[in-house]
């Protein structure tokens, strides 16, 4: 199975997004903490790693973890604002550490309403010219779209621009935003969107992308809003083929081991022909209404046979539908087994709490406060523990 990790480097970033749900900590990594949990990853037998954050390119040893990464066989690849990647210099230097792939997030093609979602002027130019960077110095390119209030209508409309100006991005992700962590749980009003405001112009995105070769994937999407591409759902593919992820966290949640994809589901999910592959509602706050939910009645193995017969993605071992279904039905039964058990989950401490991280964190803080109060958006809790100094 393709297992993937995610390492976060660093909590801190150049941006502040108002539905940030990683925000800044007073955790810190140096490369012997990070290479603790590479060498995990190696461990586990994962297939890959993906660096993410806060924005994992301000952390001085980025490269050198990156080549760490790539000396131990792991797929590496980074998930950034671009903003670092836009200075070809840097670019040049992560691809001779041997990064693989680069998912450059941006939300809209708009400038005011990226401007608007990113805390920070002038940041939609630098993303592009990542993404030219990465491509011109043999780096793949992917691009990550947060769904939010601010983009919920255009979504098409980003991935026309990109078709038509980045043509060498062959690949996007579309993550509806997580309320429930961080920035984005304190901001719900001002940018968590209803489904029904998005489900058009994500159809008209990905028809449009399907229909020029482009390759997609949609993460946090209840499958009755994107039916017709319900095997391009995230948490359905990682349903169908048991896929697990870890996620090391630069917080006090630490090792995070998600092998359960399953959220919250309403009434009309009782009847529901997808059930079995949704990953439902993702709701651990309570941004989103289970009212928004309607059944769909589409044949099930139609989409898992897509998922498991998917010439682009051999991951998964089973590719017919009959050893599938007895694989699935064993899986299912072992999951609830599970649950019954205590989790028992073994891993590295991640990152360092040290009084030099603390400083930092509080300098960091004051200041993302005082932007924050110019634009109008609340600041995450802080984290437990770390109360402001006197
Ligand atoms: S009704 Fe429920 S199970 Fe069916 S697609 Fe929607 S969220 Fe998934």
């Amino acid at each position: 199975m393709a297992n993937l990790g995610y390492l976060q480097v660093v909590r801190h970033c150049n941006h502040l997004c108002g539905f940030c749900s990683n925000p800044t900590t007073p955790y810190e990594h140096d490369f012997e903490s990070m290479q603790l949990l590479v060498d995990d990853f190696v461990r586990r037998g994962y297939f890959g790693l993906i660096l993410t954050g806060g924005e994992p390119t301000l952390h001085p040893e980025l490269p050198r973890i990156t080549a760490y990464a790539r000396q131990q066989g792991l797929h590496v690849r980074l998930i950034t604002n671009g903003t670092r990647l836009a200075d070809l210099a840097f670019a040049q230097e992560l691809a001779a550490a041997g990064l693989q792939l680069a998912h450059i997030s941006v939300y809209s093609v708009r400038p005011e309403v990226e401007a608007e979602l990113r805390g920070t002027e002038g940041t939609l130019e630098r993303a592009f010219a990542a993404a030219d960077n990465a491509h011109r110095v043999g780096i793949d390119v992917n691009v990550n779209c947060v769904i939010n209030a601010l983009n919920a209508d255009h979504l098409d409309e980003n991935a026309r621009y990109w078709i038509a100006h980045h043509p060498q991005v062959r690949h996007f992700v579309w993550n509806n935003l997580d309320p429930s962590m961080g920035r984005a749980e304190v901001n719900q009003q001002r940018f968590t969107p209803r489904l029904a405001d998005f489900e058009l112009s994500l159809h008209r995105a990905l028809r449009l992308l399907h229909k020029t070769g482009r390759t997609f994937r949609v993460e946090k999407v209840p499958l009755c809003y994107m039916a017709d591409f319900a095997w391009a759902s995230t948490e359905t593919r990682k349903i169908v083929k048991g896929e697990e992820r870890i996620v090391f966290f630069l917080d006090d949640k630490q090792a995070v081991r998600q092998t359960d994809w399953e959220h919250v589901y309403g009434e009309a999910c009782r009847v529901c022909t997808l059930r079995e592959i949704c990953g439902g509602l993702f709701d651990r706050g309570s941004g989103y209404d289970p009212a928004e939910l309607y059944p769909v009645f589409l044949d099930r193995d139609t989409v898992v046979r897509r998922i498991i017969e998917d010439p682009a993605d051999p991951s998964f071992p089973l590719r017919n539908i009959r050893d599938w279904r007895a694989d699935f039905k064993q899986r299912v039964r072992a999951a609830k087994a599970r649950r019954r058990l205590p989790v028992a989950h073994e891993a590295p401490p991640v990152g360092k709490l040290t009084d030099r991280g603390r400083r930092r964190f509080e300098a960091k803080r004051r200041s993302e406060e005082r932007r924050a109060a110019a634009q109008g958006i609340a600041m995450e809790r802080r984290p437990q523990g770390e109360q402001p100094p006197e």
